[in-house]
């Protein structure tokens, strides 16, 4: 059985989808952290940051200029807003299947670790 994002990505878990194009797809985090607080996910399944190999080129900068421009969208250019990946146990990764987060909408703690 596919893991949850895939599983959004195949149309099989319920998601709430802002943008997908071949490569990457948006949604809203289910227990968001901030007002807004999205995931940009690779549509192709790679467990984490860590596994991305010579195939996926550009993919991360793809995932990088795709929540730049969606935060855009939300209104939150002027304002600011975090991106942040976590990889494997002690970074705080609980889904494993490669994601950003873009959280803004309000003022964020300065607390990263
Ligand atoms: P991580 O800790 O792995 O970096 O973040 C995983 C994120 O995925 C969490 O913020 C969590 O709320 C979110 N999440 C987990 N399961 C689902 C789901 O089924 N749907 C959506 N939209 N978000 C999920
Ligand atoms: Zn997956």
């Amino acid at each position: 059985m596919s893991c949850v994002f895939c599983q959004i990505v195949e149309g099989t878990n319920p998601g709430d989808i802002l943008f997908h194009d071949s490569r990457v797809m948006v949604f809203r985090d289910i227990h968001p952290q901030a007002p807004v607080h999205l995931l940009i996910i690779p549509k192709k399944h790679i467990s984490s940051v860590t596994r991305l190999t010579g195939e996926d080129e550009n993919l991360l900068p793809h995932m990088m200029t795709t929540a730049i421009e969606i935060a855009k969208r939300e209104g939150l250019w002027g304002k600011g807003f975090r991106l942040v990946i976590n990889s494997g146990q002690q970074g705080g990764q609980l889904v494993p299947h490669l994601h950003l987060h873009l959280l803004g909408g309000k003022q964020l703690s300065g607390q990263l670790g």
